[in-house]
């Protein structure tokens, strides 16, 4: 006999379920009111893009896009592929000897060039360099063929023939058609990749986006830390990079947590510098971290080369008193950033906004620069960040969208927000299947198929005006019955029988004292309501 297959959800991903489904919802709908309040406008974006995307705005030498990407190949191109292995197949055409002309060759490869060219037009993926270097040279190459061939399809000189096929089959080989895909691992690069592809720059005043949903990472599941987590984002793209708006941004995060009544988060912030500053910076730290190399662990060590700033991020014991006596960033900061720091802090007081300055929180990605903050939550154990955010002038040029476009943005980890609200005892949500907390308002007990016909107008009634309305759909024994109400948590009984049709009244039982009372209906409204 086949076993019953057992699935099970796949490690690192999980399912949310009622009722803490209902806390996401809630923490979900809070931020789109709050956001809306400062003028943010939600963004959908596709959950997966390609590679590519992620590879160039992430950056190669990060974790994330250097092993935890989900990656696959889009098998979109079956009809380039086949017109490919074709004309390498009519390849034999050209043998000397061989019965059948050698035109059949080219014919081929003119098929292949215009699949791929048709290809071309609706996937701009596919036109990369290489590519369409081939299919120049493919091209340039039939041009000098075809005028080689005779009208009955002989060739006049066979050998130049022959050399031109040469390279085109070369060159056949050298296509590459694989389309590398990847599940979002954040979404920044998504947003930034929509506002240039919609030409959002011409919108007035600062573009001003959220997102939320699934973000996939392949880490090391822990508690606060999944393979599909969710995030809650926004950013801010314009042509200004005022310290107003990076505050009004972190203004946003800390009402959006008030509102949640999410306490003891602490905003960490600091500045990173720019592309006048930092490189200097960086050097220096290079230079001081070759001095101590051999004390340092091997990912440090080779963060030297790669990456120097990450070294600060370092969590291994005896790298921090090393770390500590390190040259810091706010003492090498240029000019205009160290303005711009100061004006984001005198902008923060503005708000009564409090934060801590943490010299060792970076980025280490190019593009990020000047602010950088970071919010922790209690209850989250190690993995204590609830939201990461910073500015990002160089991305959206990094991405080919205008030079002078300058960006901030922060990323909340949902998962981790509700942990966190849920080890507080916030939202707590107890509750029957619908996730409200207390169960159904009504459980509409029937008994008999006239008062069926009757509770099902009954239930659509109450519905309309909000109520939760838990409706049998079978008829089941008056005490079986009520002891379902009782177990779902209905707050209240509403009995249909004969008798209550025949009276055009219901019997209203109230679950938590077995109060009881015959109503008609505009009275169980204002009593339910009550
Ligand atoms: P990042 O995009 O890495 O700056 O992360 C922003 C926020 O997303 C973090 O502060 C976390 O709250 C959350 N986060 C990142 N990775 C994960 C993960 N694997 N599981 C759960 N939450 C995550």
């Amino acid at each position: 006999m086949a076993d019953k297959a057992k699935f099970q959800a796949i490690k690192g991903v999980r399912d949310i379920l009622p009722p803490e489904s209902a806390l996401w919802n809630s923490g979900e709908q809070a931020a789109r009111e709050v956001f809306g309040t400062f003028g943010f406008a939600e963004i959908r974006l596709p959950i997966f893009e390609q590679t590519e995307l992620f590879a160039r705005s992430v950056g190669l030498d990060t974790d994330i896009v250097s092993k935890e990407m989900y990656t696959f190949e889009d098998h979109g191109h079956r009809d380039i592929e086949f017109a490919r292995k074709f004309a390498l197949n009519t390849e034999r055409y050209l043998k000397p000897g061989y019965p059948f002309g050698m035109e059949r060759f080219l014919q081929a490869v003119d098929a292949f060039v215009d699949a791929v060219e048709g290809a071309f037009s609706g996937d701009k993926s596919l036109e990369s360099r290489a590519n369409k270097e081939a299919l120049l040279e493919i091209k340039q190459a039939t041009s000098q063929m075809w005028p080689l061939v005779t009208p009955d399809g002989a060739v006049t000189n066979e050998d130049a023939f022959r050399s031109f096929a040469i390279r085109i089959v070369f060159r056949l080989q050298s296509f590459h058609f694989e389309n590398l895909l990847t599940l979002r691992p954040e979404a920044t690069a998504s947003v930034v990749r929509a506002y240039i592809e919609h030409g959002m720059q011409v919108q007035p005043g600062n573009v001003k986006l959220y997102y939320m949903g699934p973000m996939f990472r392949r880490e090391r599941p822990q508690k606060g830390r999944y393979r599909q987590f969710y995030q809650i984002g926004a950013e801010v793209l314009g042509t200004s990079d005022a310290p107003g708006i990076d505050a009004e941004v972190i203004e946003m995060l800390m009402t959006l947590f008030e509102r949640l009544k999410l306490k003891g988060t602490i905003l960490n912030i600091n500045s990173i510098g720019d592309k006048n500053c930092r490189p200097a910076y960086v050097e220096k730290l290079r230079a001081e971290f070759e001095k101590v190399r051999e004390q340092l662990g091997a990912d440090s060590q080779r963060r030297i080369e790669t990456n120097p700033l990450r070294v600060l991020d370092s969590k291994l014991e005896h790298e921090q008193a090393i770390i500590e006596k390190l040259p810091r960033i706010g003492e090498n900061l240029c000019d205009d950033c160290r303005a711009h720091y100061a004006e984001v802090k005198r902008q923060l007081d503005l708000r009564g906004i409090r934060y801590q300055e943490n010299w060792r929180l970076v980025r280490g990605l190019d593009y990020y620069m000047r602010t950088t903050f970071e919010i922790t939550a209690p209850g989250l154990g190690s993995q204590n960040a609830v939201c990461g955010g910073g500015r990002y002038d160089g991305l959206v040029e990094l991405l080919g969208g205008p030079a002078a476009t300058k960006g901030i943005g922060f990323a909340i980890g949902t998962d981790r927000l509700i942990l966190s609200l849920q080890e507080a005892g916030e939202g707590a949500a107890t509750g029957g299947p619908s996730g409200k907390a207390g169960g159904p308002d009504v459980y509409l007990a029937w008994f008999g198929a006239a008062a069926q016909t009757a509770a099902i107008g009954l239930a659509k009634r109450l519905r309309d005006a909000g109520f939760v309305v838990e409706l049998p759909a079978v008829e089941m024994k008056f005490g079986k019955s009520l002891g379902l109400a009782d177990r779902l948590k209905s707050r209240h009984a509403v009995i249909v029988g004969d008798d209550e049709l025949a009276a055009g009244i219901v019997t209203v039982k109230r679950l938590s004292d077995g109060a009881q009372q015959k109503l008609a209906e505009p009275e169980l409204m204002s009593y339910l309501r009550a």
